[in-house]
């Protein structure tokens, strides 16, 4: 097999379709190449050779060496230059790239090819020894951090000394001189760390280079970082090798990064950060402040240092042609690092640039508008689960806040909590149920799972571009950066700032879309539902096929639901308005009543209050569906503990206090989940979904009358196993339906049905549908008791299930569609063949999560139901799904 492709001096061996083969970053510079755009020569070794490598026990085979030999000819011959010759040496840099882009997760080597005799020829050909010196330096740091793992403490050292001795500031004021006996310096650190001199031989520097890079796809960050992105540790990486350009050749060299569009606000304005005179990673680590690109930027912020535009008009002129020539060809936002050397403009890699949820849906829907790509692929481009960050609150305008800085609106939303300084303690607390903004001078790739758990991040150092802005956009925290006014004591746990002091556990609100940061927590308000959401929303509702309903049991959340489109409830879980405190007393009464003439008396006390509940939602629903559950939960959940509670009950049902005491202690079970719950409660006391069927009825006559709009109560049995169960009930619920409707004179039309979500009823689903006019699954318990695995109990355990790759994800959140999905195909197929018309839904958890979605609308089922927040995720993904 072939490893090894080229690209640049009119060669491409690949192209933008080869990113599962060359990787996302090999990929489009292939296709950069390949559409005339200027790249600097080079060849990527394929993630087919990363899998063998591993396979292999991390080697290489031979031919693996004479494709790369032959890749190093292809950038000699563009170049005219040679690798490793002495009086004009080639130059290259070594990088990663997988399928997915794995910001800053994986390593790099710049200037490679660089030793003790090269570096003399680079002094005089570039005539420019100060360069060459300290390209030398860098190129040694990098090497021996990255592939030598060397501490690269020591090398920061000796920096600083050699400044402070020197009387410096800044690296620029050292002197080819001064670079040159550091690198002296630096030698002998890898020579004592390392017991070896620092590689003279550039082969082997380059291979041990490509090493380090397929060594770097198992390391722990970017193991992390591929679980939070479900990224397949199968892919491997590939391995890009490519003339090195430079940046840092004086002042008409720069380097920059830049996206096509605001990947903030998602505004059609060219957006980007580059500095003058440095190389590579320098924009991206947040060292420096970078400059801004554009005239217009930096005016809006204020900013003094002249903007690329400013600075090197002709060159922005190209750069800017480029971008527009990008964005068309990939019809896409594009994420773009380019060089500038000695005047002239090289793009070193061009990708999908990563966005925020609402510069998602503006881009997707501005580009619709420009004919740039059609609606329905518009629909295609947002993630439906990042909406999940538009349709959460944003600080309420009105309120009073403590502003104590102002820094980057890298990543915009508002999250407020307590203050933490460091990765593992925001990770920990979290778990606590905490809610925690992570607070760095700068984040790097090790800081990743602390970003993840906390609900915003803040740093001192950095542009729109770091690390920190990159990942908290990607991962859709709040993230304001470069606050120069926070004074970060991180050992002390404790940072000052605008004359103030704040220690960890204090309270702080960050603002990602204003880069204020508060003292305290501020309150918060709904977001506007318009616009480019709206928009985005009516074309996804045109190709939908999947009805999207709501789990919801209370008149706000059925409010909520509704704006955000729900066409119906799909579960309202009646326990809920049993909990409720001033019923709790007749609940616990009907509980512990030793009779059915007790439990009676109990229940009519109930039963006027189920119905205003019933006749609220029928109104906010009025002439949609709407699926109410009857009872559920195990009776203890519903027990009294306190002794005043008790007290209340004795009072209340005239039993004595011993007594209660007794019948509570007989309640008692070992495995609630697997008991006296579901229609086992209707089977053995019937008189309590009698009740609540009445409610039901006499509620939806009551609506029909008084508004003239009907709502279709759906009828659902829960925890159903066999048809006589649900026979039973059924017969118990029909006959409430006949007493309300001829006392009434008035009848409205339902349905009976029953939740599938015990393993038997998927099973015997074609005899349930005898009874059952539709099914609703019910995929919490179904997977709790497909897989055994309480849903109670689980996460305790789950995360090793997943890091194992039992499951590929947390299977209460993403359905198990091998083996749950299975069930329920054989359910929808048995309860179709018996009753062709039966109606389907899904009212777990699943049917808000879009792969699960996908699933639903593959089986054919007629709805989903999710919490009122995911509604419009749901309508997205089932949109998507019937693309
Ligand atoms: C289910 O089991 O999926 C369900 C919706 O019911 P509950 O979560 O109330 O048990
Ligand atoms: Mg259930």
């Amino acid at each position: 097999p072939r490893y090894v492709y080229r690209f640049g001096g009119g060669v491409s061996d690949g192209g933008k379709g080869d990113k599962n083969l060359l990787g996302g970053k090999g990929a489009n510079l292939a296709e950069m190449a390949s559409i005339g755009l200027p790249v600097p020569p080079g060849f990527t070794i394929s993630t087919e050779m990363c899998v063998r490598y591993y396979d292999e026990g991390e080697q290489f085979p031979q031919s693996l060496r004479d494709e790369v030999a032959a890749g190093l000819t292809h950038i000699e011959r563009i170049t005219g230059k040679t690798f490793g010759d002495a009086a004009d040496p080639l130059l290259v840099s070594v990088r990663s790239g997988a399928r997915a882009s794995m910001p800053g997760m994986m390593d790099t080597v710049l200037n490679l090819g660089l030793n003790d005799e090269t570096v003399e020829g680079l002094a005089t050909v570039s005539e420019d020894p100060r360069f060459a010196w300290d390209s030398y330096r860098r190129f040694i740091q990098m090497y021996s951090d990255v592939v030598l793992e060397l501490d690269h403490g020591a090398f920061e050292e000796a920096l600083e000394i050699a400044k402070e001795d020197r009387g410096y500031t800044l690296d620029t004021q050292l002197s080819a001189e001064d670079w040159q006996a550091l690198v002296k310096e630096y030698k002998a650190i890898v020579l004592d760390q390392w017991k070896k001199p620092f590689p003279q031989d550039v082969h082997e520097q380059l291979w041990g280079a490509v090493g380090a890079v397929f060594g770097s796809w198992q390391s722990e960050r970017a193991k992390v970082y591929r679980r939070l992105n479900d990224i397949p540790a199968a892919w491997g990486t590939a391995v890009n090798v490519q003339a090195m350009v430079f940046g840092n050749m004086g002042d008409t060299s720069a380097t920059g990064v830049a996206f096509t569009r605001d990947p903030s606000k998602g505004d059609r304005a060219y957006y980007g950060e580059f500095l003058i005179n440095a190389q590579g990673e320098d924009v991206v680590a947040g060292i420096r402040t970078p400059q801004y690109l554009t005239l217009a930027a930096r005016e809006a912020a204020g900013a003094r240092a002249a903007s690329m535009e400013e600075a090197m008009p002709e060159v922005y002129a190209e750069l800017a042609k480029v971008f527009d020539l990008l964005e068309t060809h990939y019809r896409d936002m594009q994420d773009i690092e380019f060089t500038v050397e000695r005047g002239h403009l090289w793009m070193l890699q061009t990708r999908a640039g990563k966005r925020t949820a609402k510069a998602a849906l503006k881009i997707a829907v501005d580009m619709a508008a420009e004919g740039l790509i059609s609606e329905e692929e518009a629909v295609d481009r947002v993630d439906p689960a990042a909406l999940d960050q538009l349709l959460h609150p944003t600080l309420d305008p009105a309120a009073p806040r403590d502003v104590i800085a102002k820094g980057l609106p890298a990543s915009p939303g508002a999250a407020s909590g307590m203050v933490v300084f460091d990765a593992d303690t925001a990770e920990k607390r979290s778990e606590q149920g905490e809610s925690v903004i992570l607070v760095r001078v700068e984040t790097s790739p090790e800081d990743i799972h602390g970003m993840h758990a906390a609900k915003g991040i803040l740093t001192a150092r950095g542009g729109m571009t770091s690390h920190a802005a990159v990942v908290a956009r990607g991962m859709g925290r709040p993230c304001v950066s470069g606050v120069g006014t926070l004074n970060i004591d991180a050992k002390a746990k404790v940072m000052k700032v605008g004359g103030r002091e704040v220690r960890e556990g204090d309270i702080l609100t960050i603002d990602g879309s204003t880069g204020e940061v508060m003292l305290g927590e501020v309150p918060t308000v709904q977001p506007e539902l318009s616009g480019d959401f709206a928009a985005l929303m009516v074309w996804a509702d045109k190709v939908r096929r999947l009805k999207v309903r709501t789990n919801a049991e209370t008149p706000n959340d059925c409010r909520t639901a509704r704006e955000f489109g729900a066409e119906g409830i799909g579960l309202c879980r009646t326990e809920h308005m049993f909990f409720d405190a001033a019923r709790i007393t007749a609940v616990r009464q009907m509980i512990l009543a030793e009779d059915e003439a007790g439990r009676r008396k109990a229940l009519a006390l109930l039963l006027p209050e189920q119905r205003s509940d019933f006749a609220e939602i029928f109104e906010i629903m009025a002439g949609l569906p709407v699926t109410i559950r009857l009872l559920d939960p195990p009776l203890h959940e519903f027990l009294p503990h306190a002794e005043e509670e008790f007290v209340e009950v004795a009072k209340a049902t005239g039993l004595s206090l011993e007594a209660l005491k007794r019948r509570s202690t007989e309640l008692h079970e070992f495995n609630p989940m697997l008991g006296h719950r579901g229609c086992r409660l209707g089977v053995t006391y019937p008189e309590i979904y009698e009740m609540q069927a009445r409610a039901i009825f006499e509620a939806a006559v009551d609506v029909a009358e008084r508004t003239g709009a009907a709502p279709i109560p759906e009828v659902m049995v829960p925890l159903v196993g066999t048809a006589r169960e649900l026979e039973l009930m059924k017969a118990v619920i029909d006959k409430a339906a006949a007493a309300v409707f001829a006392d009434k004179g008035r009848t409205v039309e339902y349905l009976v049905g029953t939740m599938i979500e015990v393993p038997r009823a998927a099973i015997k689903a074609g005899e349930i549908a005898e009874y059952g006019e539709f099914f609703s699954f019910g995929t919490n318990d179904l997977t709790q008791m497909t897989l055994g695995v309480s849903r109670d109990d689980a996460s305790r355990f789950l995360s090793v299930y997943v890091d194992q790759g039992i499951y590929a994800k947390d299977p209460f959140v993403s359905l198990d569609v091998e083996g749950v999905g299975e069930l329920i195909a054989l359910a929808a197929e048995r309860g179709r063949a018996a009753r062709p018309d039966i109606k389907l839904g899904i009212c777990g958890e699943h049917g808000g999560d879009p792969a699960s979605i996908a699933f639903c609308e593959k089986t054919g089922l007629d709805y989903v139901s999710a919490s009122p927040y995911r509604v419009p995720i749901a309508r997205l993904a089932a949109a998507q799904a019937a693309l």
